[in-house]
């Protein structure tokens, strides 16, 4: 007899779950019935239909039912090999796991396994198919000799599970595997009360045509024989399109009332007359494009705004975002403010802080540097002058951000590259006016498409700048082993020749043994470049731990053309800006992640000449890797790279997801639920508006409440109050 439980009921008072499974349970961060309903399976594997043996294709990947037939340990050069003979009928697949020996008296002759896998020729011994490292299940033990295998009717139950159907496989959690979450889902659907609350208003689902959460519950975990197998792995069945939708729809209900609350705060109200639009005109080097001069409207009308503005300039590298934030910048001055730009290097700040002298000091304005490598001294003169209010904009890395820095009348925060910092240090730097909050604009130049940008960064507004300055000509980009090295250097001596700068680029990889490696594969070849490949040119070597003296220093040579070649790590990969630098050769290319392969690409292709980007690979290339070269290849444009980027990483690895503060999602992926997320988003927003009164308001209080119960306990960052 099985009683009904509540959603909410905590799972250790479900039948078979004592305080240890629980506690299991909650690194998975499932604490109740409801939690566990929504852990939803990884795959699935067709077990009405499992695969012959005979009928196997080699590279595809197959789930297979067959007998154990044998199974041993042997050892091989590099290292000990467990090797299990499956068999159907007089067709064989063996499976092979390296490091295997925990596996020893796992397989007893007779047994039946599941197993599924990539299928390839087999490389040991002779002909026939195998699988390496399958994942694997005993379905049923062989029975001891003599012995009829006694079982109870539960038994019987649950071993219906594993078999003569599709089958949900669940990610494993300690010592909790499939089978189990298999079980215990099974137990907890059959306990669940036949009708759930569903916080969804009744128009939204009947227009978007979503089943009943109950029942998606119940087909998500147990697919009807009928179901597309292809939808299912996809997510892509109406049950999964309702729980993920579900959750999309209370991610943006969030976000949107986030936003609304940001909106309620005083800000500043920036005047713009006539005297700020003139110092506007007189600021601009060039004539802006038509994508400046309509992200820049955009801002403005931010800043005249009484709410303060937050607001995200998306731009591909190159598309004149510094501009733009001076034009910014300037609004704020004039109306009596001071300005903090935060850069993510010293290198990058540097630059702006010279761009800024150029542009905005001519027109009157007073500009500092801040950065860490100044000497106390300096530091605290500046920190002066901040506070004072006789500098009217700062420009700085993460030395903006400490303690120290005050200042009289902070009204616009610029943070330049978002995705290099957290939103905890935007906050940070957002609080330094204790009267009222400072406009902030975050400029970013891994643009993303507009509504998940929207989702990510949560409670920022989006401008997007979609168009190059004019006269750009497009990079042209190979790819080419470094057994080639010799005749890329020809081609670098030609520019060289031509009167151009070229960059040598060597990935310097985060953990400290292998930065170190990098660091000196630069060091080394920067020796050997110049001593051995260009005696006769003039060769710069650009690293993160020279002093900012000496980064400076090589920055200015190499900008005044004092040099041919600048061989240097990726410290130049944001924001360095040489126009006359047209080739940039990139070692190790396979090393790189895209957006990073990316922007350094952008520090070329910048002036009238033709540029030329070659990224030179050196050993093994994974398939990931060959993706991201090939994409390199085929395309400049920054969106398509960045969402690439994305589809290869995930938006954990892509943001790093405690940096951004971005909600981990338990069903839904940002990336594959692209589609459903602007749904979620306009139904979100609609609710709240709701105009033709569609949505009863007892059903809107339930969808907050909803949101208030549920999403401030599972994501801490999105409050909603
Ligand atoms: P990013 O968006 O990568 O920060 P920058 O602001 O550094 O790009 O601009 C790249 C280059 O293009 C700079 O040399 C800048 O002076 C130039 N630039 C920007 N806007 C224009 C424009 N409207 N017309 C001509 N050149 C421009
Ligand atoms: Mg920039």
């Amino acid at each position: 007899m099985r009683g009904m439980l509540e959603l909410q009921t905590e799972v250790q008072f479900l039948k078979g779950i004592g305080p240890r499974v629980a506690e299991t349970l909650a690194t998975k961060g499932i604490r109740t019935l409801e939690d566990l309903l929504y852990y939803l399976p990884f795959r699935y594997e067709d077990r009405i239909n499992p695969r012959s043996i005979e009928e196997l294709k080699p590279g595809e990947m197959a789930s297979v039912i067959a007998e154990v037939r044998g199974s041993g340990l042997f050892k091989t050069k590099r290292m000990p090999v467990f090797e299990m003979t499956a068999g159907q009928g007089r067709s064989k697949l063996k499976c092979l796991w390296f490091r295997g020996g925990y596996l020893e008296g796992r397989f007893k002759p007779g047994a039946l396994v599941a197993l599924y896998g990539k299928v390839e020729f087999s490389t040991f011994g002779r002909g026939g198919l195998q699988m390496l490292q399958p994942q694997f299940e005993i379905l049923h033990e062989a029975a001891a000799e003599g012995e009829a295998a006694p079982e109870s009717e539960e038994q019987k139950h649950f071993e219906s599970l594993e078999i003569g159907r599709i089958v949900p496989i669940y990610e494993a959690a300690g010592k909790l595997n499939a089978r189990w979450f298999r079980r215990a889902i099974r137990m907890a659907l059959e306990q669940m009360p036949e009708e759930v609350s569903d916080a969804i208003p009744g128009a939204i689902r009947t227009r978007l045509g979503l089943i009943p959460r109950a029942e998606a519950f119940w087909h998500a975990h147990w697919p009807d024989a009928g179901e597309s197998f292809g939808d299912l792995q996809a997510a892509r069945t109406p049950a999964h399109q309702r729980l993920i939708f579900e959750e999309l729809f209370f991610l943006e209900l969030g976000l949107e009332l986030k936003r609304r609350k940001a909106r309620m705060q005083p800000g500043i109200e920036f005047g713009i007359n006539p005297q700020v639009r003139a110092a506007l005109k007189r600021v601009l080097p060039f004539h802006p494009t038509e994508a400046q001069k309509r992200v820049l409207k955009e801002i403005a009308g931010d800043m005249a705004h009484g709410s303060p503005m937050r607001r995200l300039l998306q731009g591909d590298v190159g598309s004149g975002k510094t501009i733009v934030a001076f034009e910014a910048a300037t609004v704020a001055m004039e109306n009596g403010y001071q300005v903090a730009m935060m850069a993510p290097t010293e290198i990058l700040a540097t630059q702006h802080y010279l761009s800024a002298r150029r542009i905005l000091e001519t027109a009157g304005y007073r500009v500092v540097l801040l950065t860490g490598s100044l000497d106390e001294e300096r530091k605290r003169a500046i920190r002066r002058h901040v506070a004072r209010g006789d500098a009217q904009m700062v420009i700085g890395t993460h030395a903006l951000l400490e303690d120290k820095v005050e200042f009289e009348k902070l009204g616009l925060v610029i943070v330049d590259e978002q995705h290099r910092f957290g939103v905890m240090q935007r906050m940070k730097l957002m609080r330094k006016n204790n009267d009222v909050q400072p406009d902030v604009l975050v400029m970013t130049a891994t643009p993303i498409p507009r509504t998940l940008a929207l989702t990510l960064y949560g409670d920022l507004d989006v401008s997007v700048i979609d168009e190059l300055p004019p006269g750009r000509t497009p990079v042209s980009t190979q790819v080419i082993g470094d057994e080639r090295a010799g005749e890329v250097w020809e081609f670098v001596r030609k520019i060289a020749r031509g009167g151009e700068q070229t960059y040598v680029v060597y990935p310097v990889i985060e953990e400290n043994e292998e930065k170190e490696t990098g660091l000196k594969a630069a060091m080394k070849m920067y020796d050997e470049l110049r001593k051995k490949v260009f005696p006769e040119l003039k060769v710069g070597l650009l690293h993160g731990r020279m002093n900012a003296d000496e980064k400076d220093e090589i920055m200015r040579r190499f900008k005044a053309g004092e040099l041919n070649i600048l061989v240097a790590t990726t410290v130049i990969e944001v924001g360095v800006d040489v126009p006359n630098a047209s080739a940039m050769v990139i070692e190790h290319a396979e090393r790189f992640g895209l957006s990073q392969m990316h922007q350094l690409r952008g520090r070329i292709g910048r002036g009238k000449a033709k540029s030329y980007c070659v990224l030179m690979t050196g050993g093994r290339v994974s398939e990931e890797a060959q993706q991201r070269l090939d994409t390199m290849v085929r395309t400049s444009d920054g969106f398509e790279i960045a969402e690439k980027d994305l589809e290869l990483r995930g938006p954990g690895e892509f943001f790093g997801t405690k940096q951004a503060g971005m909600p981990s999602l338990r069903v839904a992926n940002l990336i594959r639920d692209r589609k459903l997320l602007e749904v979620a988003k306009r139904e979100a927003r609609g609710l709240l508006e709701d105009a033709t009164g569609e949505i009863p308001a007892e059903e809107k209080r339930a969808a907050v409440q909803y949101l208030r119960t549920h999403w401030n306990r599972r994501y801490g960052l999105v409050e909603v109050g």
